[in-house]
């Protein structure tokens, strides 16, 4: 969903979530996108667009070790100032990391990012938001503790090494040593 500059009031404008925006998300969060709900609210400050609202995605997601579907719950607060790049200071954030966006908007900014100044890909938005969200590395244990070994196990058997007799004689020399200094 593309929004020209010139469609954005600074009195601001309610974007509703479609397809595009499910769309969106799954693309970002890798997976798929079983629930989604929220609100995006656009405002202009002169050249730059505020986003502002929430998001709450329930995504199915492959575990990063097992390649299990996994259900995860995303969301929270969006902040988001979108500015041209020519206006983006050469460093984006403070000495905390904190973003320093080009533009007082009035509120606090979690994120800048840059657009060319004359139009909004809000698809994009909704992706890099969910991208950001998704935890970089998700496994069977971040939802499920218990899930642990199970994993382990689909990945030996996943990757070839189930089978104790393919373990090369050497490792287990090396899995003997490491046990004793670990008295
Ligand atoms: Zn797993």
């Amino acid at each position: 969903m593309i929004v020209p500059l010139a469609d954005i009031s600074n009195r601001g404008m309610n974007v509703s979530l479609g397809p595009w925006a499910r769309a969106a998300a799954a693309e970002g969060v890798d997976g798929d996108v079983k629930a989604m709900e929220g609100s995006l609210e656009l405002t202009r400050h002169g050249v730059h667009v505020a986003v502002r609202g929430e998001l709450h995605v329930v995504g199915e997601v492959l575990c990063d070790r097992c390649r299990t579907p996994l259900v995860v719950s995303l969301g929270g607060d969006v902040s988001i100032v979108y500015s041209p790049v020519s206006t983006l200071p050469e460093k984006v954030d403070d000495e905390e990391g904190l973003p320093r966006p080009p533009v007082d908007v009035g509120f606090p900014v979690e994120d800048v990012g840059e657009f060319d100044g004359e139009k909004l890909d809000l698809a994009g938005v909704v992706r890099e938001w969910a991208t950001v969200e998704r935890p970089a590395r998700l496994m069977c244990r971040d939802i499920d503790e218990a899930e642990n070994d199970a994993c382990q196990a689909r990945f030996l058997e996943l990757s070839g090494q189930a089978s104790p007799t393919t373990i090369d004689p050497r490792f287990s020399i090396l899995s003997a040593l490491k046990l004793k200094s670990e008295d």
